[in-house]
């Protein structure tokens, strides 16, 4: 090095000081919860230091679904040792939004757990917003000067707000790569663009967008009769290439609005769905919604829109199926399993209920209801001296929120219900995704170390049953109720649950059967050694005031 060097080198000290000038900066702790910031980031977040301090990483995003996952996400990357790069948008104390460039660091202990997070932010409002400009300007598909998908959205609900009535047409060009591949490179632009010429001569001013290379949406006053003579035109006003007649034909799908469907996503997902089945069955046709599919989409739209006052109109249920404890010879433990009946739309079953709730984000709610009335009869059987545990079913999406942790020790406390009372179910499928972020699993250890028990549940019907055995922090297996169904019958999963139960044994595992219907069932596992049995057999899921 020159003595030139020398006399430059920047101490730690000069650099941390230029960075503070610069850059927002943000210490947390290991939970995410702010230790310490410096002025720039009071400056532009309005917080005072007294009140930011104690708030959480999360906190500081916006309150919106899309918002909380990247900071979950983030989160999730950070924890796992790795710095985090990009853009997010953060609120400020008064709730209006600002967007910076974020870099995240994590800092590790040299057993490589989580020790801090730093954050260093740049404060990049003022580019977004001149982005954002361009994007309204970028409004219109430059190839076809028709409509972008967000400006058809936006479309779409105007539309809905003065109350018009319209039909939402999906339409897409039949075999187009393969049309597009027959014909040198620059008939593409030349199909697209006489298609674009049909469609705005056959609808005339109706709002008409592209939406992927070959969709396009229209919204159309009429109905099917007038959509479907589209078909005819182009036949009469054929697209010709080197002065060649393309065969081209379409497949859409047309959804009304209000009949139909009653927003934008739901709109573009039921002509997207029906297209596909157009499609499927050969294409080369343009049809309404099927009674079928319109039933099944109408159904799950309005799961989606009850679900959001479920829960303050108080009708979640929870019901408790038993669980037989062979070696006790009596009944220790019951399942929570949510239950929703609704006047319009009749029992919803969780297999329906669960999916769409984990799509919709309500699961977080779902679950701390289901964990909160659980750990409540809980803490009441504790106080009448049974001892009787309860498991709850948790989906995975719950653990992808570093605060489901502490929310179920909250619960815990509140409900005064003993930790080592309370057991967490958890599926296969979440199982995958739990090895992959290690901030579940740390999660997972640190309930299992103040005594709750973690069982995986419809063991064997995944890939990896064995494996996680051995990288999950769970002592309890759940054999699947598909096996235990053709015990009987099938000598094969007979001999594939026999496999089951030893290995799961030499793992030092307790194994549990679901499922059982019959005495025959009932009285082969336990002589194959099952510790636990569950099933209509042994007792139906019951309402809490019928136990006991
Ligand atoms: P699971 O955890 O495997 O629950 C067992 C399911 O099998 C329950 O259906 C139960 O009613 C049913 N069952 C119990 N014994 C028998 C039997 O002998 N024969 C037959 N054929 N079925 C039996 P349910 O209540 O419809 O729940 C379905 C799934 O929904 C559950 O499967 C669980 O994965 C999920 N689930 C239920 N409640 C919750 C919840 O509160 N949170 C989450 N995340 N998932 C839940
Ligand atoms: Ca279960
Ligand atoms: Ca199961």
């Amino acid at each position: 090095m020159s003595p030139e060097f020398d006399l430059l080198k920047p101490s730690l000290n000069d650099i941390m000081h230029s960075l503070e000038k610069f850059y927002m900066v943000t210490l947390m702790n290991r939970d995410g919860s702010i230790l310490s910031v410096n002025k720039n980031l009071l400056e532009i977040s309005d917080w005072t230091p007294k009140r930011i301090l104690g708030k959480t990483f999360w906190e500081m995003f916006p309150d919106t679904e899309q918002a909380q996952v990247q900071a979950h996400s983030i989160w999730n990357h950070v924890a796992s040792g790795k710095n985090w790069f990009g853009t997010v948008e953060k609120m400020t104390r008064s709730n209006n939004s600002y967007y910076v460039n974020m870099l995240a660091i994590p800092l590790l202990n040299t057993g490589g757990a989580l020790q801090s997070v730093t954050l260093l932010e740049l404060d990049i409002t003022a580019d977004i917003e001149l982005r954002e400009k361009l994007q309204q300007i970028a409004y219109i598909d430059f190839e076809t000067g028709l409509m972008s998908r967000h400006r058809l959205e936006i479309v779409v609900n105007e539309e809905i707000q003065s109350k018009k009535h319209f039909s939402f047409v999906y339409l897409t060009i039949d075999h187009y790569y393969t049309l597009k591949d027959s014909h040198p490179h620059e008939a593409e632009k030349e199909i697209i663009k006489s298609f674009t010429n049909r469609l705005k001569r056959f609808f005339q001013d109706n709002p008409i967008a592209r939406v992927g290379v070959n969709e396009f949406v229209i919204l159309s006053p009429f109905g099917e009769w007038y959509v479907q003579g589209f078909h005819a035109f182009l036949e009469q006003q054929p697209i010709y290439i080197d002065h060649i007649a393309l065969p081209l034909t379409v497949s859409g799908g047309i959804v009304r609005y209000p009949e139909d469907q009653q927003t934008f996503t739901h709109l573009f997902k039921a002509a997207l769905t029906t297209t596909k089945e157009v499609i499927e069955n050969g294409g080369g046709k343009i049809t309404s919604l099927s009674a079928d599919s319109h039933k099944i989409l109408n159904r799950k739209a309005n799961i989606d829109r009850k679900m959001r006052t479920v829960l303050e109109h108080n009708q979640l249920q929870v019901v408790y199926q038993p669980q037989f404890d062979v070696a006790l010879g009596k009944i220790n433990l019951y399942e929570a399993l949510v239950r929703w009946e609704d006047d319009e739309l009749g029992f919803i079953t969780p297999d329906e209920l669960i999916p769409i709730a984990e799509e919709n984000g309500m699961i977080h709610a779902v679950g701390a209801f289901v964990l909160e009335q659980a750990a409540n009869l809980g803490s009441e059987w504790n106080d009448k001296g049974h001892c009787l545990h309860i498991s709850v079913n948790t989906s995975v999406r719950e653990f992808t929120d570093t605060r489901m942790k502490q929310k179920i020790i909250e619960i815990i406390k509140t409900t005064s219900c003993p930790p080592d009372q309370l057991q967490l179910e958890i599926t296969e499928k979440f199982a995958f995704q739990a090895e992959e972020e290690h901030s579940i699993i740390h999660q997972m250890q640190e309930l299992q170390e103040l005594g709750i028990e973690f069982t995986l549940d419809d063991f064997g019907t995944g890939y990896a049953s064995f494996r996680y055995m051995q990288s999950l922090p769970i002592t309890k297996i759940k054999i699947d109720k598909v096996f235990i169904q053709s015990i009987l019958t099938q000598p094969k999963t007979q001999q594939l649950v026999d496999g089951m139960i030893r290995f799961g044994k030499s793992m030092g595992m307790y194994i549990v059967a679901e499922g059982i219907e019959t005495k025959e069932q009932y009285d082969l596992l336990i002589e194959m050694g099952v510790d636990a049995l569950q099933g209509y057999y042994i007792g139906r899921p019951q309402k809490a005031s019928d136990i006991g």
